[in-house]
């Protein structure tokens, strides 16, 4: 399977600022002036040896992250890094009709306000699944374009399918071809959903807009078993320790729950994602840093891996 991140930004899309982009810029000046920095040759050695918050932007679109496991797209909410994935898909489809299926946690606005945007959903031929556990799903998606919100409505590409058994039980385990999916309900305001995918023996966890209020072992046993072994789980932290108190049932949560949840569970690597708008990328490379000392604190022969996750960032399971 290969996974990769199109929109990491919680809430509300983040661009990098002018300001904040002058200031890296400064920085990098500074730091080149006190290595003594005088020949041309210098430079690549000298930005190999740059914090990674400098060289990147952790990204400012809102939630998107591609599953392809070859045969199929699976695709994991619909913020605006949406926008740029469908530019990317009818590229890889040269003409073809794009098959996808989307696959949303929950309708708050960051994890939605790509489809209007996303171009495939317009053409016709296109077949585009939209799975999702909320009622109504169908008619929710269709009036965020409604007039006067948006000029078009939404595309006819569309085929909804609401995440439901018969007896109006939310369903916990689907199929898309021969890929394995499960659901799990999430603390979040309005609920939110998690979804675990697996394919040829590896899985992935996406589990964001959720927060975990009880930090006991009991309370948290059902998330640590639905993020069992993972190879890779996304976990919303947008917060910082004393902010998940602070914004109780806000419904985010932090990267030492984060670290906490996963080392229980087994996790090969966590990425953390769902990132705070207000947050420069210094602060959030140090949030990960808080992360990763935490984990050697808890378990210093731990081989997890953990990361924040960039828009861009790819990675082959
Ligand atoms: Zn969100
Ligand atoms: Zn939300």
């Amino acid at each position: 399977m290969d996974l990769r991140f199109w929109g990491v930004r919680g809430s509300l899309a983040t661009p990098l600022t002018n300001a904040a982009l002058k200031a890296k810029i400064a920085e990098i000046l500074k730091l080149g002036v006190e290595a003594g920095l005088n020949a041309e040759f210098q430079i690549s050695d000298f930005m190999n040896s740059l914090p990674p918050y400098l060289l990147q932007t952790a990204g400012g679109d809102t939630t998107c992250v591609e599953i392809n496991t070859g045969g199929e797209v699976i695709i994991l909410d619909a913020g605006t890094g949406i926008r740029p994935l469908g530019l990317n898909l009818l590229e890889r489809f040269s003409g073809k009709p794009v098959e996808a299926n989307i696959l949303l946690s929950h309708i708050h606005w960051d994890h939605i306000c790509g489809i209007p945007f996303f171009i495939p959903g317009y053409i016709p031929g296109n077949n585009i699944n939209l799975y999702a556990s909320h009622p109504n799903i169908e008619k929710r998606i269709n009036n965020q374009q409604k007039t006067p919100y948006f000029p078009v409505p939404l595309g006819k590409s569309y085929n909804f399918i609401q995440l439901k058994n018969q007896d109006g039980s939310a369903k916990k385990k689907f199929k898309i071809g021969n890929v394995d999916v499960e659901t799990m309900p999430l603390h979040h305001p309005g609920g939110s959903f998690g979804y675990r995918v697996s394919h040829s023996g590896k899985t992935i966890v996406f589990a964001t807009d959720a927060e975990y209020k009880d930090p006991s072992s009991v309370a948290l046993k059902p998330y640590v078993e639905f993020f069992r072994n993972a190879d890779v789980l996304i976990f919303d932290a947008q917060y910082t320790f004393v902010e998940n108190v602070e914004k109780e049932d806000w419904g985010h949560s932090n990267v030492f729950t984060g670290v906490d949840i996963a080392l229980e569970a087994g996790v090969k690597n966590l990425l953390i994602t769902h990132h705070e708008p207000t947050y420069s990328d210094s602060v959030l490379w140090k949030n990960l840093q808080k992360a990763r000392d935490y984990l050697n604190t808890m378990d210093p022969d731990s081989d997890m891996n953990v990361e924040i996750a960039i828009e861009g960032f790819k990675l082959s399971l």
